[in-house]
């Protein structure tokens, strides 16, 4: 089959989170099982020179018809396993630092700048001459994509392509002025409530969940929660109107970046059939991050977006007791809210060989992070699937996790026995809970040494390959070009 993927962010040219990793091991999955796969992203300013040299720039400009044309140059960087990547360049739009927002918040004119990306998406394939069978839109930045697809151009050589919709984050729909249907080149009809329309503005994603040929959730529990008035985030009816083309499908992660075997960031490999070097990884961090070198104290590690979806505001409000009365450590890697960050570093300097907070993005230490510690924690409120469990289960460090959306679909309760559990799962984001749950794993790493072992050998084992949810994802694809047909 042949794919485009149509995103904001791609691993490694650029990251702001999951969603960059995702799109990029499912894509070069799917290049294995033998589809034809391109991805169409922004050309940011922030991506690095390294990245630039691959790149060849396509002959001829694109011409991007929004209400009004206007022109871009595409670069081209076919990847080692054949993946094809189109960096849209646009000067006024893309070449900025980050990618939706500055110091003083999101950009003004995201709504132009991705409908501009996502009109780009329609009108490359001809530029390219290569036509898609789906394209695969990832968010409200994509959101458009579908809407083109079955208006202004579904009677052109794009109308037997089929488009999926996936929700990666409900949090963030994309608001814009009803300008914006015009600016766009789309349909006024469109700004309707089962539509663009939302509370009289655009919202890009709402679009999407309307006009897409089927819809995924990046996992089974999040596809339910979603549904509902508490998960809907607004969309719930909309959400339930499409809930028969709503499927649910895991991420995996990239087995060989995320390899303890093999990792060269670590001070020593492992894997689960001998995990001894993970002690030389542990001492290895606690050096790193001046905390006591002692292999008794239970080490639990974080790192996360600093923001109010990932529930750090209550480990904090937990942390404080922790870090008085109980023999842990904490390694804390973040970037995020200023309050949150703020709120780290004052723990970390109360409590120096205890706890460390690196604020910052930093993935060496990220994968040090992962390797080094017994535990992770994620309290999140809500967690579409969640990368860092299925990297710490896979280094062995067991997840400590909220039981919502991806963490309740991956991590299997510890229940006081050698023969189950991947980790420790509790329900309750409050403080006491969070107390209560590091306790219990507390206990379990001093008194149940065999439960532990075996604990981090299943994990260790767990198979979060993309190959089973990549065979799913070709399936959605084809159910979408069923439904066109
Ligand atoms: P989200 O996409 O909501 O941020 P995920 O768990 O799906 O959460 O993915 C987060 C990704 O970003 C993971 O790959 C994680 O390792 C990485 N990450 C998050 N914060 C940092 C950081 N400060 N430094 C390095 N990597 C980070």
């Amino acid at each position: 089959m042949k794919i485009l993927m149509v995103v904001s962010e791609l691993s490694p040219y650029v990251k702001t989170g999951g969603l960059a990793d995702m799109v990029s091991s499912l894509s070069r999955e799917l290049v294995r099982n033998g589809n034809d796969v391109r991805a169409l992203i922004p050309f940011y300013g922030s991506i690095e020179e390294r990245w630039r040299r691959n790149m060849r720039p396509l002959a001829s400009p694109l011409c991007v018809h929004m209400g009004q044309e206007r022109w871009a140059r595409v670069h081209e960087t076919i990847e080692r396993c054949g993946l094809h990547v189109y960096f849209l360049e646009h000067h006024h739009y893309f070449d900025r630092e980050r990618p939706y927002d500055s110091c003083y918040g999101a950009y003004g004119d995201n709504g132009e700048r991705f409908a501009f990306l996502c009109r780009a998406a329609i009108d490359l394939p001809s530029l390219i001459d290569w036509i898609p069978d789906v394209f695969h839109c990832h968010d409200w930045m994509a959101s458009l994509v579908p809407v083109y697809l079955e208006t202004v151009v579904r009677h052109g050589p794009l109308g037997n392509s089929a488009s999926v919709l996936t929700v990666h984050n409900l949090e963030h729909q994309g608001y814009g002025d009803k300008s914006i249907v015009q600016m766009a080149g789309l349909p006024q009809w469109t700004f309707r409530p089962d539509g663009l329309e939302a509370c009289g503005a655009v919202n890009f994603l709402k679009g999407g969940i309307y006009f897409a040929n089927k819809l995924t959730t990046v996992s089974p529990s999040y596809g339910e929660e979603i549904k509902t008035a508490e998960g809907g985030f607004g969309l719930d009816g909309a959400l339930r109107f499409r809930g028969g083309d709503i499927i649910g499908i895991l991420n995996g992660i990239d087995c060989e970046v995320w390899d303890p075997a093999t990792d060269s960031a670590l001070a020593a490999n492992y894997s689960s059939k001998n995990i001894s070097a993970k002690s030389t990884c542990k001492s290895a961090l606690q050096k790193m991050c001046h905390l006591d070198e002692r292999q008794s104290a239970p080490l639990f590690g974080v790192i996360s977006r600093l923001h109010w979806q990932k529930g750090l505001d209550t480990l904090c409000d937990a942390m404080e007791w922790i870090l008085a009365h109980m023999d842990i450590q904490f390694a804390l890697l973040g970037a995020g809210q200023w309050q949150l960050e703020e709120r780290f570093r004052l723990l970390a300097n109360r409590h120096s060989g205890k706890m460390f907070a690196a604020i910052g993005y930093d993935e060496e230490l990220a994968h040090r992070i992962e390797a080094g510690c017994d535990f992770f924690i994620m309290p999140s409120r809500f967690e579409p699937c969640g990368l860092n469990q299925l990297y710490s289960l896979r280094y062995g460090t067991l997840p400590i996790v909220r039981a919502t959306g991806g963490l309740r679909d991956t991590v299997q309760n510890y229940g006081n026995c050698e023969d189950c559990g991947t980790g420790f799962v509790f329900n309750d984001l409050t403080a006491d809970a969070i107390r209560g749950t590091i306790r219990w794993a507390c206990d379990t790493y001093h008194r149940a040494p065999a439960h532990m072992a075996a604990m981090i050998r299943r994990a260790m084992e767990s198979d979060f390959s993309w190959s089973r949810s990549a065979i799913r994802y070709c399936e959605c694809y084809r159910w979408a070009l069923q439904s066109k047909s």
